[in-house]
């Protein structure tokens, strides 16, 4: 099969080829994103601008862009802020312990809106610490709700480890008093093998019943894995900086898709790899609004006669309320 196809080359409407896509669902924004936008729209109509976040509410370019359009100013520290009395939002990776506490520090207005799953996965933390386990965090070097995680407790209390190399050079205070916990957005068969190098090695570690991994990341994945070997490419709609993204596509190469790309826009598409298949996978990353998808289906039918069929392995209705002050009439909507 040719992948040559330039541009230039697409056929003259009326004769485009067929394209079968396969569109994942679930896909897309989860229930941690919603709540996350929703959090600073609301302050926005109900405090106007600005409105101030701390961070990438959600790791995606085109929401972020439409919340600046509407008065949201983004921030990577809360020291970037002037003095103000308009709300200051965290976003959905969840923050360490010491930005509420500079946020108090300086009479902020702050909204948290740390996803309700990673809220949990640092309460689950401060229990193993409070019963004096040493805490292994399964995730990624640097990435935001990593580091918040690791800021919930005091310095040494948690390490970090990326691999089952990792679990083998990690030399605990104590092996029988370990508990672990894992970063929401993962690959579910990596982090499945990283916990089985830390049960074999350390039998008594305590741990979450599964791991982690939230329910919309461990639902895109599976979809991904059922779609991916039946076609002869993929698009993951989503930002190269968000994990469960970057995730998505990890997971069509390994379930056998022979090409798989992550684009923000449909822009972005190579049709050199795009331009000459015939069925085509489509998923999108949990920060990535719907729109985006509709526009690299656009972008496919003007090249194609595109005939989509809707892949299904789960039905989401997962809801979480906004943060306490903004809950009212507006909210309820
Ligand atoms: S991907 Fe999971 S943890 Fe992250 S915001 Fe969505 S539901 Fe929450």
């Amino acid at each position: 099969m040719s992948w040559s196809m330039t541009a230039s080359e697409v056929p003259e409407t009326g004769q485009k080829p067929p394209l079968k896509v396969l569109l994942c669902s679930p896909r897309g924004f989860c229930a941690g994103v919603v709540r996350a936008i929703d959090t600073v729209e609301l302050a926005l109509s109900r405090y106007g601008a600005p409105v101030y976040v701390r961070h990438e509410i959600v790791h995606n370019r085109y929401v972020v862009e439409s919340l600046k359009a509407k008065g949201a100013v983004f921030v990577e520290e809360l020291d970037e802020i002037p003095e103000t009395g308009a709300p200051v939002i965290f976003s959905a990776h969840g923050v360490p312990k010491s930005i509420p506490a500079q946020a108090q520090k300086r009479n902020f207005f702050a909204l948290d809106a740390t996803c309700p799953l990673v809220t949990k996965v640092h309460r689950e933390a401060e229990i193993h610490h409070k019963r004096g386990r040493e805490i292994v965090l399964i995730g990624h070097a640097g990435h935001p709700e990593v580091v918040g995680t690791i800021g919930q407790l005091p310095e040494g209390a948690i390490t970090l480890v990326q691999s089952v190399d990792e679990v083998t050079a990690f030399a605990p205070r104590d092996p029988a008093n370990l508990a672990y916990v894992t970063q929401t957005t993962l690959s579910v068969d990596d982090t499945a093998d990283i916990v089985a190098a830390l049960k074999t090695r350390f039998p008594q570690i305590h741990g979450p019943h599964k791991e982690d991994i939230c329910y919309a990341t461990t639902n895109r994945q599976e979809v991904v894995k059922k779609v991916a070997p039946m076609v002869e490419a993929m698009v993951v709609v989503g930002s190269p900086n968000s994990s469960n993204t970057q995730r998505l596509k990890e997971v069509a190469e390994r379930a056998g898709c022979p090409r798989a790309a992550l684009v923000n826009r449909a822009q972005e598409i190579d049709w050199s790899v795009f331009g000459s298949i015939a069925s085509l996978g489509i998923t999108a990353g949990a920060s990535a609004p719907e729109v985006l998808v509709e526009e690299v289906i656009g972008a496919f039918a003007e090249r194609y006669t595109v005939s989509v069929e809707t892949v299904t392995t789960a039905d989401e209705n997962m809801f979480f309320p906004l943060p306490r002050v903004l809950r009212g009439n507006e909210a309820a909507e």
